[in-house]
């Protein structure tokens, strides 16, 4: 299995070198050459098996020889075993035909610990066996960067540099994000806004000298492997709703595409998935783009389900490399345009493309905190804000008598303000973190600036 880049100029990698690289070369990501596909028999052999066992055979195919299968299922079963619900990703029903797939029962409370956690073995395993030492750099507005943090602590040949926006995440991602004690974490705050620390690691991987010496690496949704662990819970929900032989629709809270985009590989795969529905925000840059086909930044306006507040949406170019038949020089000349310009078209082949997988709705703030409340009324299920958008518009596109299932995000008392403005209870966080605000924290302030950044990670890294 080789990996190739969407923008077509960047050397054809394995998965392992894939998954270590995060970024092409050429500013693109890296995207399967070929979607290998499961028979209908081989997807309806994984009802009823351990969430472990399915990602094994969805991962399998995509690995190549970068891992061994004894490898792929030690890392597997360790990345899963501090989670907090057997099922991993239990589904819930909401109403008649509408489920609700719980992605936020692992160690920082969001969907992101499903990838984060395998990588961290997986980079473990590959790292020791070159004896190689990395640097992880990673910007995060709050859970990218606890999902990381708790990921790679304590591993020996990485170490961990998370910047975060200073004052603007919330007290559990800060303190998720501080109070680990391992020496190779390190959390930063940074003078700035979640642009300014998106911006300063960019100038890092462009930095080629620096990027070489200190070896590099992104653990960002645009890195493949993190893509990938998200397809394994398409397959576990569909297939407990009755898939191969009965089709599925699913509704997504969408920031950077990453976890919509692990659907669309899942139906490429042959899940039969009926529709993908995009659920954004305020910030509804892919709703206006799928509804006029025009893909145009407009700014950044913070919202109460802020891991979804973003400008331009990175792996949604993966999802236009597809769109325009894997042509990389056409997606090259869009994302240049994007920066030139600040927006493009998409031609009239590609959106219908689009539009063939995907389709879109968007929430406002005051939807987010009626849907919560009136959830809450409906069903006893407490929402947080991002599973909130995704309920709302999910509800705009159930069609029986095709189940919906709408992915469940973060777990409420990650975002208690808003759940409590919504219903009046203030979630509480689960027993097993519940001593998260007396551990002592431990983060450096920093300022907005390169060079005092990178010489911050020159020092302290560990050779
Ligand atoms: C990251 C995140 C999202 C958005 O996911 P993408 O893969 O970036 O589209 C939605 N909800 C929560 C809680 C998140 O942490």
């Amino acid at each position: 299995m080789r990996y190739v880049s969407t923008r077509g100029q960047a050397p054809v990698l394995s998965f392992g070198e894939a998954m270590l690289t995060g970024l092409a070369r050429d500013g693109g990501l890296y995207v399967p050459e070929t979607i290998p596909t499961l028979a209908p028999a081989d997807i309806a052999a994984l009802a009823g098996l351990p969430y472990e066992e399915v990602a094994f055979r969805v991962m399998r195919p995509f690995t190549g020889d970068t891992f061994g299968d004894d490898e792929l299922k030690g890392a597997i079963a360790r990345a899963y075993a501090g989670f907090g619900h057997a099922a991993r990703a239990p589904l819930k029903q909401l109403a008649p035909g509408h489920f609700l797939l719980e992605l936020f029962h692992g160690p920082t409370l969001a969907f992101k610990d499903f990838a984060m956690q395998i990588i961290g073995q997986l980079f473990q395993i590959a790292l020791a066996r070159e004896g190689r030492h990395i640097t992880i750099v990673g910007a995060t507005s709050g859970d990218t960067g606890s999902a990381a943090i708790e990921a790679f602590r304590g591993l020996d040949n990485v170490d961990v540099f998370i910047l975060f926006p200073h004052g603007r995440v919330s007290d559990v991602q800060r303190r998720q994000m501080t109070t680990p004690t391992e020496a190779n974490v390190h959390a930063l705050a940074l003078e700035g806004d979640f642009d300014d620390c998106q911006a300063r690691v960019k100038d890092m991987f462009n930095d080629f000298a620096f990027r070489d010496e200190v070896g590099l690496a992104g653990v960002n949704s645009i890195n493949w492997a993190r893509v990938l662990a998200q397809v394994v819970y398409y397959f576990t929900a569909a297939v407990a709703l009755g898939a191969p032989h009965r089709r599925v629709a699913f509704t997504v809270p969408t920031g950077n595409f990453g976890d919509i985009f692990a659907g669309y590989i899942a139906q490429q795969m042959g899940l039969p998935i009926e529709t993908l529905v995009i659920a954004t925000n305020q910030n509804d840059i892919l709703h206006r783009c799928l509804t006029t086909g025009r893909y145009e930044t407009d700014g950044v306006r913070a919202s109460i389900s802020p891991s979804m507040d973003i400008q331009v949406s990175s792996n949604f170019e993966r999802a236009l490399f597809m769109a325009y038949g894997r042509d990389g020089a056409a997606v090259a000349q869009l994302m240049d345009e994007l920066k030139t310009k600040g927006g493009f078209a998409v031609s009239q082949g590609a959106l219908q493309a689009l539009r063939e997988t995907y389709t879109s709705g968007r929430c406002s703030e005051g939807e987010t905190i009626s849907t919560i409340a009136m959830e809450l009324a409906a069903s006893g299920e407490l929402l947080c804000p991002h599973s909130a958008v995704g309920v709302k518009v999910a509800g705009e596109h159930v069609a029986a008598p095709v189940p919906m299932v709408t992915l469940a995000t973060a777990h409420p008392a990650k975002f208690p303000d808003a759940v409590e403005t919504a219903t009046g209870i203030r979630p509480a966080l689960p027993p097993r973190m519940a001593d998260l605000f007396d551990r002592p924290e431990r983060m450096t302030r920093v300022p907005n600036d390169l060079q005092a950044l990178e010489a911050l990670i020159q020092e302290r890294r560990r050779r």
